[in-house]
Order: C-alpha cells, then sequence, then structure tokens
C-alpha cells in the first residue's frame, strides 16, 4: 500500500488558551509520524476556526506561516459539527486519510499510530474509543451512558464512548459528502456509511487549559439532535402509546356504561382528573417530539448551506490537489 497523505482536522472555538500549548504537540506527532514513514511528508495539520470571539484564528494565521499548518476561518460560529464537516470536505480531495481531533488534549494523541496501523491493515474508518471515563463528572458519566442505551434501543448504531475522535479514508468522504443534511450527528453518520472499521482505545485525559465549550444545554441538544436526525422510533412510540391509550379507554367506556346500566354510577371526581392531567401531559410530549421532527423536516428543506468560508490561508488551483500558502 502507498504511503497515505494524512491530513489532521481540528475544530477551533475561543481556544485562545490551548492552542499555542497543543499546536506545538500536534506537530511534533505529525513529525514523528513522517519521520517514521507511516505518513508522507505533503501531511499537514488544519485548523478550522468556528467563528471564535478571541484572537483563535491570529493564532492560527501565525502558525501557518509554517509549513505544516493550513487555516480554514468559518463565516460565523456554526457548531463542532458544522466545523468538523468543513474542514473533512475542504480538504478531503487533498489527501488519502483524515484524522479528527479536539483542540483541547484530552484526545490522546498517541493513539493515531495505531489508528495510521489499522488503516495499513485495511480499515477505512478507525474509530477512537476511550477505554473509561475516569476523566468525567459522575453526571457526565451517567448521562452519557445512558445516551448511548437509549440509541441503542432505538436502533441507532453508535460506537459506545467514541466521539469525534477518528480516522476516516478520503474514500469514505466522498460517501459523506453525498449526505447533505443540515441536521449532523457524524459519529452517528459514520457507522451508516459502512465499509471496513475498527476501533482503537486510549485514555482521555481532562482539558489542558480554557473550558469545555459543551454546557449542558448543548449536550442535551446534540443528544436530542443525535436520536431525531438518525432514528423515527420515538415517533413510532407514540403511535404505540396511542394504541395502548385507545384500548384502555375502550375498556374505560364499558365499565363507565356497565356502571350506568348497573345503576352504580358514582361521582368519580378524582379519577376524571387524573385521566385527564395524564392524557394532557402525554399529548403535550407526543405532540413535542412530533414538532421536533417537523422542525427538522423544515430545516433540511430548506437545504442551507452547512457553512460558509471566509477565509483560507492556502489556495488550490481547480481540481488540483497542489498547496498554494497565501502570505
Ligand atoms: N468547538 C467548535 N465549535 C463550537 C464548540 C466547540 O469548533 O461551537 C470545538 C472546540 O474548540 C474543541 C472541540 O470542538 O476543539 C470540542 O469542544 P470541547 O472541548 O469544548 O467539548 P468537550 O470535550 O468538553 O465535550
Ligand atoms: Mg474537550
Amino acid at each position: 500500500m502507498k504511503t497515505p497523505t494524512l491530513y489532521i482536522i481540528i475544530p477551533c472555538y475561543n481556544e485562545e488558551q490551548v492552542l499555542p500549548i497543543t499546536s506545538g504537540i500536534f506537530l511534533k506527532k505529525l513529525l514523528q509520524l513522517i519521520k517514521d514513514q507511516l505518513i508522507t511528508p505533503e501531511s499537514k495539520i488544519v485548523f478550522i476556526n468556528d467563528g471564535s470571539k478571541d484572537s483563535t484564528w491570529e493564532i492560527i494565521k501565525e502558525l501557518c506561516k509554517k509549513e505544516y499548518y493550513l487555516g480554514i476561518c468559518l463565516s460565523r460560529n456554526r457548531g463542532h459539527q458544522n466545523a468538523l464537516l468543513a474542514g473533512l470536505l475542504e480538504t478531503k480531495d487533498l489527501c488519502d486519510i483524515t484524522i479528527s481531533i479536539d483542540c483541547d488534549g484530552q484526545d490522546d494523541i498517541n493513539a493515531m499510530d495505531d489508528m495510521i496501523c489499522a488503516y495499513y491493515k485495511g480499515a477505512d474508518i478507525v474509530y477512537g474509543v476511550r477505554n473509561n471515563r475516569d476523566s468525567d463528572t459522575c453526571f457526565k458519566k451517567f448521562t452519557a451512558e445512558m445516551f448511548y442505551k437509549i440509541m441503542t434501543k432505538l436502533g441507532v448504531e453508535s460506537i459506545y464512548n467514541h466521539a469525534d475522535y477518528r480516522l476516516v479514508s478520503s474514500k469514505i468522504l466522498e460517501e459523506l459528502a453525498r449526505y447533505k443534511e443540515v441536521n449532523l450527528f457524524l459519529r452517528g453518520m459514520f457507522p451508516l456509511i459502512g465499509f471496513n472499521s475498527t476501533c482503537v482505545y486510549y485514555k482521555r485525559e481532562t482539558r489542558i487549559a480554557g473550558e469545555s465549550h459543551y454546557p449542558l444545554s448543548k449536550m442535551i441538544s446534540l443528544a436530542v439532535n443525535g436520536i431525531t436526525s438518525l432514528s423515527i422510533q420515538p415517533i413510532r412510540y407514540i403511535t404505540y402509546m396511542g394504541i395502548l391509550v385507545s384500548l384502555l379507554s375502550g375498556l374505560g367506556i364499558i365499565w363507565a356504561v356497565l356502571c350506568v346500566t348497573l345503576q352504580i354510577a358514582i361521582s368519580g371526581w378524582t379519577s376524571m382528573i387524573c385521566i385527564i392531567c395524564f392524557l394532557g401531559g402525554a399529548q403535550m410530549i407526543s405532540l413535542g417530539i412530533i414538532g421536533e421532527y417537523i422542525g427538522k423536516i423544515y430545516l433540511e428543506t430548506k437545504e442551507r448551506p452547512r457553512y460558509s468560508i471566509k477565509e483560507y490561508t492556502y489556495k488550490t488551483e481547480n481540481n488540483s490537489t497542489k498547496i498554494d500558502f497565501i502570505k
């Protein structure tokens, strides 16, 4: 197999505190992989600035004066998944493999060697999987476990404890480019694409500096997006619940008619209130779930671009894989 050109894809949002530290760590790794002849010397590190409000883009531009770094600046903050997609799709024609990784140094970069070896052995997708959640709070551990369990129950194929640290070949990225959805949950989309895949296990550390950009609200919205973009099972459950409630109401009607006929009808205020409250709540939840899907359809039908690029630190000729740096 020919030595692949690797692009390391790193989305960055307000990362001025970590970037000066981790950029050097990534470069050291890239140079070591080149020296070990696992990847070609044309390999690069690509930073995608996801509309940062701090000096992240200035730092990236400064780094890009060195030949191993490339920078892409999105027009505004579009979220981690869109920034990652931008990095993958913009570079898919320039390299043979990409490894996506967060820029905060939490994911063990030494797992890259094993990922590339797995690629040499025939895997087109190599999922980086954390072997424990020691660095997480109890709350995050519990909610993450629940999330994966619910995803599996709803028929969504997802890799337990895998986030977005993964190696993907350009063949897979060509396929990914055909998935036009705007509601992105990349870690659930790659298993859908198929081809040969495997996992590499690593220990995830705490952030080197700065703060997580995934507060509880964003985590919940990522989880809801993951479920509703990849499974319609919740709507089916509503139908099942509707059937069950209808059957129970049928029994209730028979019971009520019997009570009237036998003249033993009582003033059932409490039971009435309970039933009304229960059904009211169930209907609201059902409408909410259906609304979530309708909202998704609404967003999908608009076919808006998933990201817009304001600036590159490099340029490529039409249909060429040659890179020119913009000075
Ligand atoms: N990120 C991004 N856009 C956002 C939020 C985050 O590009 O709107 C990047 C961020 O810079 C980091 C990665 O996504 O490289 C993961 O974010 P973070 O470390 O905050 O998430 P956590 O590891 O806490 O889940
Ligand atoms: Mg992180």
